[in-house]
């Protein structure tokens, strides 16, 4: 979102954008040392600019949702994100500011270290693998039956 300084009137400027991520090359694929993150919507950059003397203050909020992979249980989820951030800008001798390198940045760090697909993820038994969610472990059952066939 390019911003011409002298297309501000006084009482603030009202602007609507939206972003492919993948033009921003905003999503993280495969990676060892990662989880991927994919946008399964655009982002929506909605900002209210104004200029206060040489001071370029504008306030964006930002929607999109996300497709991650759950830290504990590796299914793949989705979670939808608004976020508000405020960018200062000082506009001496600049007439035309991009806030959109800005609004990448403030969303990537937003990316959750360790997503969880919802707060009380079981995870997967490092015993025997299953995913915790959905079925039960297996390891205490297998213990018995190698225990029984020696009896
Ligand atoms: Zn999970
Ligand atoms: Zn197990």
């Amino acid at each position: 979102m390019k911003i011409k300084i002298e297309d501000i009137p006084s009482q603030g400027l009202h602007k609507e954008m939206s972003y492919d991520p993948r033009e921003l090359d905003m999503e993280i694929e495969n990676h060892p040392y990662s989880l991927p993150v994919k946008f399964s919507t655009p982002i929506t950059a909605i900002a209210d600019i104004m200029l206060y003397d040489k001071e370029l203050v504008v306030e964006v909020v930002v929607r999109y949702k996300l497709k991650m992979v759950c830290s504990r249980c590796l299914e793949e989820f989705e979670v939808g994100f608004e976020k508000r951030f405020i960018f200062n800008y000082n506009t001496r001798g600049i007439e035309v500011i991009d806030i959109t390198p800005d609004i990448r940045e403030e969303i990537i760090l937003c990316y959750p270290q360790k997503p969880l697909c919802k707060p009380d993820c079981k995870g997967l038994c490092s015993g025997c693998g299953v995913n915790l969610n959905v079925e039960r472990c297996r390891c205490k059952r297998e213990n018995q039956e190698v225990e029984n066939g020696q009896s």
